[in-house]
Order: structure tokens, then sequence, then C-alpha cells
């Protein structure tokens, strides 16, 4: 499967090159040439299939013969190693939980992806590649669990200092092996600005790659979860809308992709915090980007989503046939604590913002009676501990795959500019 840019001014490339690459060169994200719908009777027989040979049928287009099917099959059942249940809230709304995987988050999903697919890639390469990223939390301590003891590939993440919570922080320096954490003293904004120059920097000769969500092989497995929720789901013989809680709008245009190939979704809810920059482009037809809010559901603090393109993309940037299956709403982090609330004296559910943020999409989209709702829980409610327990009268069970890191030693770099990276990365 060959893929082209987005800005239309690079020349298609295949999947192993945009994976290496992830950017293409006119800095534009890639996109795949062509997309065909998997089979009706797949659809119709979805309950027949286990989630590894599901996974297998939705992707397998998108990576075409260039991992061999064993590989891939490999590939699928190392990522998907953990469950995605479904829990019902509400009469019609289940939370879909993506957070029983190693690092409690979603983004568990792509980054063992990634990482597999970059491992195979580079596997005859005598030449090591280096992947640089910087995480304003979560994404951080995914890619590092998911890249841990990938051979040929080391992975570099820039965090900034006091800004990450403590789990978060942990999960991302205690690893050790081919994982570096560079403990940035600055904000993220200076971590992504430091990641960016050394892009540029033609002093440095190693194979620098980016592990960040426009990625295609980070993008592209998040379709597996709606399929996986719809096998669930389609005994209700109900239309499913899917809410999801979105920052730079990655996983919901995996689910969106999902219903390119013929799943059937009636509609998505993208839903945001007070970073509203898509929701006020659904209003006036005008894109606006603006600098990132700080809110409580901070994995979403993004002013400028990058995977926006790609939903446009989707339906030929036409916003009328886009607003007949997509809506997105924005909510305050009032808002979004009342809503954890409610969830919690009706139905016992521990939302972490993230969710409660999907959630509120669902209740003002307004299901009708035939739909049924499901809202991604994106994290863990023990990555919001602090949030959480100032909301709810609960106290969170430490998680087994959290304890083994909370005790571990913190090892990090300090950096204070870019100068720190450059020398560490020219070592
Ligand atoms: C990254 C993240 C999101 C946003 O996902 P996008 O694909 O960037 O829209 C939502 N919730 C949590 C917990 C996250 O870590």
């Amino acid at each position: 499967m060959n893929y082209y840019s987005l800005h239309h001014k690079s020349p298609n490339t295949t999947f192993k090159n945009a994976v290496i690459q992830g950017l293409a060169k006119d800095r534009g994200i890639y996109f795949p040439e062509k997309i065909t719908p998997l089979s009706k009777e797949f659809i119709e027989n979805i309950a027949d299939y286990s989630n590894h040979e599901i996974a297998y049928k939705a992707i397998k287009q998108f990576v075409g013969d260039e991992i061999p099917t064993a590989k891939l099959k490999e590939i699928i059942a190392e990522t998907v190693c953990f469950d995605f249940p479904l829990v019902q809230v509400d009469a019609n709304i289940a939370s879909l939980e993506l957070f029983h995987g190693p690092t409690m988050a979603f983004k568990d999903v792509g980054a063992k992806f990634m990482a597999k697919c970059l491992e195979y890639f580079n596997r005859d390469n005598e030449k090591e590649i280096t992947v640089l990223v910087a995480t304003s939390g979560d994404t951080g301590g995914a890619v590092a669990n998911g890249f841990l003891g990938a051979k040929g590939v080391n992975v570099v993440i820039l965090y900034p200092s006091g800004k990450v919570s403590d789990v978060q922080e942990k999960q991302l320096t205690t690893l050790g092996q081919n994982i570096t954490a560079l403990e940035v003293d600055g904000v993220f904004d200076d971590c992504q600005e430091m990641v960016k120059t050394a892009f540029l920097d033609e002093e440095i000769t190693k194979t620098l790659t980016s592990a960040n969500s426009i990625n295609v092989a980070r993008w592209l497995p998040q379709m597996f979860y709606f399929f996986f929720a719809y096998k669930e789901l389609k005994s209700l013989n109900k239309e499913l809308v899917f809410s999801v809680p979105s920052g730079n709008f990655g996983n919901i245009c995996a689910g969106m992709m999902a219903q390119k190939l013929g799943l059937p979704i009636k509609h998505f809810v993208a839903s945001t915090n007070v970073n509203d920059t898509v929701p006020n482009y659904l209003i006036d037809g005008i894109y606006k980007p603006k600098p990132s809010k700080a809110t409580i559901s901070n994995a979403m603090d993004v002013g400028n989503p990058s995977n926006f393109i790609r939903i446009q993309q989707l339906f030929n940037n036409d916003l009328e046939a886009l607003k007949r299956s997509f809506s997105s709403y924005s909510f305050t982090d009032d808002e979004t604590r009342e809503t954890m609330k409610e969830i919690y004296d009706s139905s016992g559910y521990v939302a972490e913002p993230h969710g409660a943020v999907g959630y509120l999409g669902l209740k003002k989209y307004g299901l009708q009676e035939n739909e049924f709702g499901v809202f991604l829980e994106t994290a863990h409610p023990v990555k919001f501990l602090d949030v959480v327990e100032s909301t709810l009268p609960v106290k969170v069970a430490i998680p087994e795959q959290i304890q083994k890191v909370i005790n571990n030693k913190k090892v990090a770099i300090k950096a204070s500019s870019y100068e720190d990276l450059k020398a560490f990365l020219m070592k």
C-alpha cells in the first residue's frame, strides 16, 4: 500500500517509508492511496472471528506485502494482548475501556504496533534508529513501554520537569535498556521545540524518527477496538454512536477509518475540553487554530489537532457531508467534574476526566430510542489520580501495572537547552 502526503508536494511512498519517516518531506502527514471496504459477509459474521483475526482483516490492506503475513500476525498478537471491555453505565450508554494495557492508556495500542513495525523494518540495518519524542504525559509512558527492548531502535523521551504526574514520570524514567529520559527544564512546548530543532539539524548524523500520533503505524491500529466493540454490541440491533474524547483527533479518525471499511457506525462525536478549534469549525466553517489552554483533561489540551486534516480527507473536504456523520462539542472543567459526579452517583462508575468529556458528548448529541452510545475511556483513573480523588468520594486502588514502576528508581538526564539534547545525540 502506498501513501500520499496531505500537502501533496512529496512523492507517494510505501508503508515502510511512511513508518520510518513519520512526516513527509513537505511536512504533510500521510494518507493511504486507497481504502477498500471489507466484505459485508465479514461484518455480518464478525462474531465468529477472534479479535486477532479481526485486527488482521482491518489492517492488512494498509500494510500490504511489506510485512509477511506470519510476522504481521505476530505483531498483532503482541499489540492486542489485553482486554477492551464494555461497561454499561446507563440504559443506553457504555464505556469502552481502553486502559487495560501495560501503561493503562489507549496509546499502548498504537505505540506497541509502531514499535514492532519499526523494529521489523530496521532488522537488517546496521545503523540504529533513534526515536525522539516529546511528551506532556501519557505518550511518553506508552512509547517507552512499547519500544522497550526493540532491537536496533533507541528511544529518547523529552518531558517537562515537574509538569507530568508522578506515575507518568515513573513510567518513562524507570525502564532503562534502550529508553532514555531527558528531563527538560521548561514546559511541553519547549520539549517539542527541541525535538523539531533536532530534526532540522544537519550536524546530527543519527537516523532520527518520531513516534507521535501522526505516524501511520500509531494511527491505524486504533481502528481495532472499534471493531471489537461492534462485535460485542451487534446483537443489540441498535444504531451505534461513538463519542471519542479528542485532542489530536487520531483516535476518532481511526474510528472513522473503520467506518469507511464498512463498520456500521451511525455517528461520531468528537468531544473536547475548552480547546474547541474543531467544534467552532463545525459551527462557522472557519478553521482557526489557537494556543492550547490547560485543563483537567490535559491529554486533550491541543489547539491545532494534527489529525483533523485526515478526517477532512475522508470526506473529500466536504463540510456538509462530514457534518452528517460527525459532530463535535466542547466542555468546561466544571461540566467535566459535575459529570464525573453524576456518573458516579447514578451508576457507581468512576470515570476519569477524559472519559467524562466523552460521556458528555453523548448527552449533548441526544441519543434516540433506536441508538446506543459508546464513549471511549482512554485512561485509567489512576493516571489522573488528583482530579479523580478530589472530585469523587473514592480512593483509587493502585493497579499492578502501576505498582510495578512506582517504587523503581527514576533515572533521567537533565537538559536545559537544545545544546544539551544535541550533545546527547552526538555522542
Ligand atoms: C492522547 C489522549 C487523548 C487524545 O487522543 P487523540 O488521539 O490525540 O485525540 C485522550 N485521552 C487520553 C487519556 C490521552 O492520553
